[in-house]
C-alpha cells in the first residue's frame, strides 16, 4: 500500500519515517496527480493557515475533501486536525469538514508552548502513549458519529468518525508506531 503525506508545509519527513517503519510504502503529496496514487493520506502538523492557503492555490483542498467524503482514511495531527474540522472555534479560516468537531486553536495557551504526557488510548493496549503537544489545539465539541479515543485534562485530544482520524499531538515525534499503526493496519 502506498501512503501519502501532505507536504505543503510542516512535519513531513517524520511521518514518512513512519509509514516506513510501519512497512508501507511513503510518498510525498504536493499535487492532485500525487494524491491519485495513494490509498491513505497524513496531514501533518504545522501552520494550518499556511497549509490551508498552499492546499487551495493547488486546488489540492477540493480534492481531499472529494476523497475523504468517498471514503479515504485521512489522519490528520494537530494542524492537519484543525484542517479536516467541521468548524475553527473564533475564525474565519474554513476546514475541510471531514469530521464532526469544532476545534479550539491553541488551546493549551501560547505560553504553554510544548509538553509532553503519558495517555490512555482507547483500544490500545500495554504502556501508555508518550504524547508530544506543540501549540496543539483541542476538540471542543463532537458530533453523534465521533467517537473519543483519548483525553488530557477533560480535554478530548484524538478522535475518528469513520474513514476519518485526528489527534492533537504529534505521534511521529516519538518512537511509538502504535498510532501510525492503527492507522494504517487498520480498514478505517
Ligand atoms: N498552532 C498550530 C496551528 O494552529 C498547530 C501547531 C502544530 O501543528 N504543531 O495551525
Amino acid at each position: 500500500m502506498k501512503v501519502g503525506v501532505l507536504s505543503l508545509q510542516g512535519a513531513v519527513e517524520e511521518h514518512l519515517d513512519m509509514i516506513r517503519r510501519c512497512g508501507f510504502e511513503a510518498i510525498k503529496v504536493k499535487t492532485i496527480e500525487d494524491l491519485e496514487k495513494v490509498e491513505k493520506l497524513i496531514i501533518p502538523g504545522g501552520e494550518s493557515t499556511t497549509i490551508g492557503k498552499l492546499a487551495r492555490i493547488y486546488n489540492l483542498d477540493e480534492v481531499i475533501i472529494k476523497k475523504g467524503r468517498e471514503g479515504m482514511p485521512i489522519y490528520g495531527t494537530c494542524a492537519g486536525m484543525i484542517l479536516l474540522a467541521k468548524e475553527i472555534q473564533d475564525s474565519r479560516q474554513i476546514g475541510f469538514n471531514l469530521i464532526d468537531i469544532v476545534v479550539e486553536r491553541n488551546a493549551f495557551g501560547r505560553q504553554v508552548d510544548s509538553f509532553e504526557v503519558d495517555l490512555k488510548i482507547e483500544g490500545f493496549a500495554g504502556e501508555p502513549f508518550r504524547a508530544v503537544f506543540i501549540r496543539a489545539p483541542y476538540i471542543k465539541k463532537i458530533g453523534k458519529e465521533v467517537k473519543v479515543l483519548a483525553k488530557f485534562n477533560g480535554k478530548i485530544i484524538m478522535a475518528q468518525q469513520k474513514n476519518i482520524l485526528v489527534s492533537s499531538f504529534h505521534p511521529e515525534l516519538t518512537d511509538d508506531l502504535r498510532v501510525h499503526q492503527y492507522f494504517l493496519d487498520k480498514n478505517l
